[in-house]
């Protein structure tokens, strides 16, 4: 079954760069897919298009049969609940404790006095304790964000992004800022994520020997051009 379906995907910005032309794809449930590409390609804008952190400027969109670029504020709000996002730079609040940046999650739930007060359910918190579980975070659930190592902090990340239960999980170079160690446990993190839990994963990288070992497919991206796509058992040392 489809979950995403990039069709003639083009983004020009405002000072005129030409940053996607018509990018087409699909991603099926529960496959775990790289786009790869050099830096400039286009990757990160095309994340941010998928659920309009920034509006493509032609093309359509459709996640889990909705029309992302057609459906009203309130839907938009229903499918972006349904994607979770990590990023290379993790975008943790600093000041907060772990389980309360897990927490944030489910700001996209709450009246935002309600996130700041802390209002959260015993519920919530214990889905959270859960997460930073999984994660491997348990001893670090109260320590603040900005102690933490590149690697905590994006396991952090990537529990904020699962507290929403997305549907896919769309990852930004989450491990361009980490050493390799920390670099892998990350990797084998978001393997088990698409495995063990179901959820589709879209992450974007720029190594080509993490992509080959961790996803099913690969998408190449140069220009702002779908270069490649196909499956990693077709990819031989030619391509
Ligand atoms: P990648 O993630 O593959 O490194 P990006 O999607 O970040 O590539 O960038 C693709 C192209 O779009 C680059 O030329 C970049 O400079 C340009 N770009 C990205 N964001 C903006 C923006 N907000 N305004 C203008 N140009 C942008
Ligand atoms: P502040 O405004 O105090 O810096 P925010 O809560 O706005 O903190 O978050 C900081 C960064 O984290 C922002 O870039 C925001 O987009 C990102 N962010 C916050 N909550 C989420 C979330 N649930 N999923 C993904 N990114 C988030």
């Amino acid at each position: 079954k489809t979950l995403l379906e990039v069709k003639n995907v083009s983004k020009h910005f405002g000072n005129g760069t030409k940053a996607l032309s018509n990018i087409d794809f699909t991603v099926k449930e529960g496959e775990f897919v790289s786009i790869i590409g050099p830096s400039g390609a286009g990757k990160s804008t095309l994340l941010r298009c998928i659920n309009r952190m920034i509006d493509a400027s032609s093309g359509e969109i459709i996640f889990d049969n909705d029309h992302v670029y057609k459906v009203n504020k309130r839907e938009l709000k229903k499918v972006r609940r349904k994607i979770g996002m990590v990023f290379q730079h993790y975008n943790l609040v600093n000041r907060l404790s772990v389980i309360e940046n897990t927490l944030h999650g489910r700001l996209g739930y709450k009246s935002t006095l309600a996130g700041i007060l802390g209002l959260y359910s015993e519920e919530e918190k214990l889905q959270a304790a859960k997460l930073l579980q999984i994660l491997g975070l348990e001893d670090l659930i109260y320590k603040r964000s900005d102690q933490l190592s590149g690697g905590q902090k994006q396991r952090v990340g990537i529990a904020r992004a699962l507290i929403q239960n997305p549907k896919l999980l769309l990852c930004d170079e989450p491990i361009a800022s980490l050493d390799p160690n920390s670099s892998k446990v990350i990797m084998d993190h978001l393997r088990d994520i698409c495995t063990s839990m179901g959820i589709t994963v879209v992450v974007n990288l720029h190594q080509v020997d993490v992509a080959l070992k961790y996803s099913d497919r690969i998408i190449g991206v140069n220009s702002g051009k779908v270069v490649f796509n196909g499956t990693t058992q077709n990819i031989t040392s030619n391509d």
